[in-house]
């Protein structure tokens, strides 16, 4: 990148470090501006909507050109984040006004896309995590932190596809990785809108990694987490003082949810919109604290596994939904309780200023008020909770009593300690208030002596203090004593040797005191910086309590029931079940509740009803219940009795997979694909309408195999919903299948839907119906009426009883070939995907 066409010393020390970060854009710091140079310029001023101009204009290679103003940056260097591209901030490392050569500079901060800490209060609760993974013999170690608040985790996952999942769920948008990509990973990532990193050299030395990694055994998960506070070192070039200890996690520690599932079941935001409206998420959050949005985000990502501790939360809510003064009252103070993990974070980074850390000393007060309720509630898992809550309230006096109530945000400028803090910046105050009290009594001499009434003392920063008189006085001025220093209008100001003298009491008196008060708030910062972790573990627990009173909140508002856990066995009982969001959106009360009664005696309710319906809600009413149950929720029903999931998966809906860019079927066999192959037992499966997305007979007969594989093969509870008629035969072959349908009502000829789930197959008649309601002829519809009819009569003579013609694994009977104008039964696809499948039998 050197470049002959510049020799200018600045240019050159521009390339000297532009060098070493070819692929960040380069805020160059030159005065007052952030510049841009040659192709960062032209590039940036395109993205950023700059003035492109030129340095050197008059030469014959002029530079391109573009800069932002330096308060402003932080608006351009986020847009370029938000794009995917990195940004270094090259600063001024010394004062331009002493620098006898060019200005030493230097990169202070590399911002990359995982690294950026949003401030956006409207961003609060997501949560920007950075990935890292390493690759060794048996797979992939994976470690991830929200850089804000610090948080660190690491496991080790298995296949490629596994660290994709993690990457989706958490959204990772940087992953640092020094290995190879094959192809179709780099497709994935470029779909995704993951950037890869290189590494960085990692000081092995730094006490943040050994500090991080501490309680990680496993060589991949450190290796990975040792990788990542390497690369957030490198790159945020300081000490990261509030980087938790590493927690170890197995992703079959929790409730198994693939990316797909979470976002089919719509948990954190609503698929059609992408936003938090519509979703799971949308309807539990009543929480007041970014902390507590960020944490239940994380709660419904990762559902629990342990039955005590699904309890303990249950345990929680229940206290909370018991006590309607307690709660309220925890969440009025919770309301004055500031993001304490972010806030904690920018003490470590260095960059929190006086306001903030009063921010962070008015939420250590709502503290105590918060463990008063729950102390005086009498509830003992809530007075019990209250006893492991550290106040901290050292840390909140030695703010309350440095700080002034309402400080500046700048803290280089004064206007921040109190009095009585510290003996010398008393002094120094002392100092300049004798001074000005100087000032007004020499006023008040000088008019007598003088006899000018309006002769004054005033101060501006080119001159220093002065003494003014307006022109009508002006013959009266001694000028024995004054000398003349500015002539204005209709005034001239004077100034006097001792005037000066005091003068310069009184501003080295406040430089003085305005360097002593930044060191002082300094040295608070540093002070502040031994109680990071009990901080950060503070504002864990006010985020749960706050995540607590939220659930009883939604609980109580809702009608919510308590659900009776149990792992025992994977019985399903819920009475008058509801779908928490579909209720929420239809007008009260309109919402047909449904039960759900699954022993051991069936573990696949086979679902047909027309479209519209029902179908699908109940089956995703059913996922959503269960999810609820396990991150500690209360659920939508009258009743519910429920096992504990390992796992759910879907099949849901046509929507396309954006991300892997695959056909509709193909999505679809990969998703019905990877329930057959790891579920179990214990988890649930959701298919809707398998097979809709190829030819009839093709998709018949794979839905057809699929059930009898699910109920032969993997026992999970699973409901199964169907438009091929056909299939509710399987009830009298599969003894463990049922089937159900969505009731419907004929009234004056026209459809209604109860949205009732009944015992038995639907009426197959239906369809005719919903054509109806669609307003098709009705000649058309008597057509076909007449062709049901006679298609009835024929019945097994032309199809052949559904359930022979689904006995896919017996020998094909001798039959004739299909005429030529009938279609093929199975096509070759279809034949091909079966064979698959049958292997897996
Ligand atoms: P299907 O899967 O059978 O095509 P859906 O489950 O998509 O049908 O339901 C279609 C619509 O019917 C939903 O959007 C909802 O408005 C309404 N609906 C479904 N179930 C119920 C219910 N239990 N009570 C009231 N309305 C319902």
């Amino acid at each position: 990148m050197a470049n002959a066409k510049s020799s200018t010393p600045m240019m050159e020390q521009y390339y000297e470090i532009k060098e070493q970060y070819p692929d960040a854009f380069l805020f160059y710091r030159v005065g007052d501006f952030y510049e841009l140079f040659e192709d960062d310029a032209v590039k940036g001023a395109q993205l950023l909507e700059l003035t492109l101009t030129h340095r050197s204009n008059k030469s014959k290679n002029p530079i391109p050109m573009a800069g932002v103003p330096h308060q402003a940056v932080d608006t351009y260097v986020n847009t370029l984040v938000d794009k995917g591209y990195k940004v270094a901030l090259c600063e001024q490392l010394e004062d331009p006004a002493t620098a006898k050569t060019t200005v030493k500079r230097g990169v202070i901060q590399l911002v990359t896309p995982g690294t950026m800490m949003n401030e956006n209060p409207n961003a609060a609760s997501d949560a920007n995590y950075l990935t890292s993974v390493v690759k060794d013999k048996q797979g992939f170690g994976l470690a991830y932190s929200d850089l804000s608040t610090g948080e660190v985790y690491a496991t080790h996952l298995k296949q490629f596809s596994a660290v994709e999942n993690e990457l989706l769920s958490l959204r990772t948008r940087e992953m640092v990785y020094g290995g190879d990509l094959t192809d179709s990973e780099r497709d994935f990532l470029n779909k995704a809108n993951i950037i890869v990193s290189q590494p960085a050299e990692v000081d092995e030395a730094r006490a943040e990694i050994s500090y991080v990694t501490q309680n990680l055994t496993r060589k991949s998960e450190k290796a990975a987490a040792v990788q990542l506070v390497g690369y957030l070192l490198a790159t945020q070039k300081r000490s990261l003082a509030h980087l938790q200890i590493a927690r170890s996690y197995e992703v079959n520690q929790y409730l198994q949810l693939s990316h797909t599932v979470q976002s089919n079941l719509e948990l954190e935001s609503s698929a059609k919109t992408g936003k938090k409206l519509g979703s799971l998420f949308w309807v539990l959050d009543k929480t007041h604290t970014a902390m507590g949005g960020r944490l239940l985000k994380q709660w419904i990502s990762r559902p629990l596994l342990s039955l005590n501790e699904i309890n303990a939360r249950q345990e929680m809510v229940q206290a909370f939904l018991d006590s309607y003064f307690v709660r309220e009252n925890v969440i009025d103070a919770l309301k004055g309780v500031y993001d304490l993990e972010r806030l904690t974070g920018r003490i470590a980074f260095g960059n929190v200023n006086a306001r903030e850390m009063l921010q962070l000393s008015k939420s250590l007060s709502a503290v105590p008020v918060i463990l008063q309720a729950l102390t005086d509630s009498g509830v003992d898992v809530l007075t019990d909770y209250a006893k492991q809550v550290d106040p901290l309230t050292e840390a909140c006096q030695k703010i309350t009593h440095t700080l002034v109530p309402d400080p500046p945000i700048l803290t280089t400028e004064g206007g921040l300690i109190q009095e009585g803090v510290d003996d010398q910046l008393d002094r120094y105050r002392e100092a300049m208030n004798n001074g000005k009290q100087w000032m007004a009594q020499m006023e008040a001499e000088e008019r007598q002596k003088t006899g000018i009434d309006n002769l004054k003392v005033g101060y501006n920063k080119v001159f220093g203090y002065y003494l003014q008189v307006t022109n009508g006085n002006k013959d009266k001025v001694p000028l024995d004593r004054y000398q003349r220093k500015q002539t204005l209008t209709n005034a001239e100001r004077y100034i006097t040797p001792e005037l000066k003298e005091h003068e310069n009491l009184i501003l080295e008196a406040q430089t003085r005191s305005t360097t002593l008060e930044h060191q002082i708030f300094i040295d608070l910062r540093d002070d502040i910086k031994q109680y990071i972790p009990a901080l950060q573990k503070l504002g864990n627990q006010l985020a749960a309590l706050d995540v607590y009173c939220s659930l009883a909140s939604v609980s109580e508002e809702n009608n919510y029931c308590r659900p009776q856990m149990h792992d025992d066995n994977q019985d399903i009982l819920i009475k008058a079940g509801r779908h928490p969001v579909v209720e929420k959106v239809l007008s009260a009360g309109s919402y047909i509740p449904n039960d759900v009664e699954m022993h051991e005696d069936t573990d696949i309710f086979l679902i047909t009803g027309p479209n519209m319906s029902g179908k699908s809600t109940y089956m995703r009413q059913l996922a959503l219940i269960a999810i609820m149950a396990q991150i500690g929720s209360f659920v939508p029903a009258d009743s519910a009795e429920l096992p504990i999931f390992d796992q759910v998966f879907t099949r849901i809906g046509a929507a396309d997979d954006l991300i892997s860019g695959q056909s509709t079927f193909m999505v679809e066999m990969s998703e019905a694909n990877d329930a057959l192959q790891h579920a179990t037992k214990r988890s649930l499966v959701l298919f809707d309408e398998i097979g809709r997305g190829t030819a009839t007979y093709d998709g018949m007969a794979l839905a057809g195999a699929i059930v009898k594989y699910l109920h032969d093969k993997v026992g999970a509870k699973t409901l199964f919903a169907t438009h091929y008629h056909e299939l509710t035969d399987l009830e009298e072959t599969l003894p463990k299948l049922h089937n159900i349908h969505v009731g419907a009502s004929e009234q004056d000829g026209k459809l209604i839907f109860l949205h009732k789930i009944l015992p038995g197959p639907a009426d197959q008649s239906y369809g005719i119906h919903v054509a109806q309601l669609a307003g098709l002829p009705s000649r058309v519809l008597r057509d076909a009426r007449k062709m049901l009819k006679r298609l009835e009569a024929q019945g097994a003579s032309s199809l052949g009883p559904a359930s022979q013609q689904l006995d896919l694994f017996a020998e094909p009977p001798a039959q004739e070939a299909p005429a030529a104008n009938e279609p093929d039964p199975l096509t070759e696809k279809g034949l091909d995907i079966l064979d698959q499948i049958s292997d897996l039998v």
